[in-house]
């Protein structure tokens, strides 16, 4: 392989295993950085773009963006960056920065977003990546890489709700799920000094949940448990992904509570009850810049320190299938092991 080629992991069509493939250096414009990758998490939204669930996805396609390297090349316009620099990157790797969602300041809402993710063209399962140098974030020195990787993406996706309703009197809140982004929400959520209340269809979780931090767990079979709780939580964070029991959800909230969804949950309840308690939903993607770097140096000060399982990147075909078989406990992170040259 050349100097001028990457090699990264790619699903040819819908659906396919990834396989190591070479593809040209992307150029490095004079506002990207070039970054070689060290370590990349493995984010549910990649098996949902590898099966093309949302509909752009252009193969052959080379997922990752919870993104752990060093800085290989800057371009010519970009401050504040030099070389050998290690950097964290996560979904977004660029906005179009003149939309009125750029002007404010919430890059995440790029009207353009669809082509600003860290994937296109090519994602994090790779030697390296080009990236926006605005989206590209400076790491605390004592944080793990893996531990960086993992907050790019799941991370920031639960801090970001979390903290734009700290201020508004939210006290008692519920995190539905225990998986890759729950676990997180819930580290996030005791830091925070929330009352924190975990709902799960697995009782087997509530151990885990309890030493993640959560003040109390119940399982959405215990109707007890759930009897105990109704009206009883100022927001409920969904992190959870497809089938939900939406009606014994809204019922543990608060009149005029918040359901805030941050996983692609299926929704379709009957809203008799999500009426009459005039509860308000919203979805709440990623996070913007200022609110990255504040989560990391957050993550840093109270010591996040998520659950996770290392693999070497050659096998990311089995880390995929342990995500999709709910066995992660509770995210992955590849760390490369691409030969730079051949
Ligand atoms: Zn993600
Ligand atoms: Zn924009």
């Amino acid at each position: 392989m050349s100097s001028s080629m990457v090699k990264g992991y790619a699903a040819e069509s819908v659906g396919k295993a990834l396989d190591l493939i070479a593809y040209e250096l992307p150029k490095v414009k004079e506002h990207d950085v070039r970054v070689s990758v060290t370590h990349c998490g493995l984010c549910y939204t990649d098996i949902h773009a590898i099966d093309d669930y949302y509909g752009i996805t252009d193969f052959p396609f080379v997922p990752g963006h919870e993104i752990v390297g060093h800085i290989s090349e800057v371009g010519a316009a970009v401050t504040g960056f030099k070389v050998g620099d290690r950097v964290g990157i996560g979904w977004q790797g660029r906005s179009c920065g003149k939309c009125e969602w750029c002007k404010r300041d919430e890059e995440q809402l790029c009207v353009s977003i669809v082509d600003d993710g860290t994937w296109v063209p090519y994602g994090g399962f790779a030697t390296s990546v080009v990236v926006d140098g605005r989206f590209a974030y400076k790491l605390p020195n004592g944080m793990p890489s893996e531990v960086a990787a993992v907050l790019m993406c799941g991370g920031i996706s639960v801090y970001s709700p979390l903290r734009k309703h700290e201020w508004k009197g939210v006290k008692d809140i519920g995190v539905v799920g225990l998986g890759g982004l729950g676990h997180l929400a819930i580290m996030f959520a005791h830091a925070m000094g929330y009352n924190t209340t975990v709902l799960s269809s697995s009782k087997a979780k509530k151990d885990h949940a309890i030493a993640l931090g959560a003040d109390h767990f119940i399982s959405f079979d215990d109707k007890e448990s759930l009897d105990g709780i109704e009206f009883g939580l100022d927001l409920v964070l969904c992190t959870a992904h497809g089938k939900i029991p939406w009606v014994k959800v809204i019922d543990t909230l608060k009149k005029r509570g918040i359901l805030v969804l941050v996983g692609f949950a299926d929704v379709d309840f009957n809203s008799t009850d999500f009426v009459a308690h005039e509860i308000l939903m919203e979805g709440s993607f990623i996070g913007n810049r200022a609110m990255m770097k504040e989560m990391l140096q957050f993550a840093d000060k109270y010591k996040i320190t998520p659950m996770i399982e290392l693999m070497p990147m050659s096998r990311i075909n089995e880390a995929i299938q342990r995500l999709k078989d709910n066995k992660a406990r509770y995210r992955v992170v590849l760390v490369n092991d691409i030969p730079q040259r051949t």
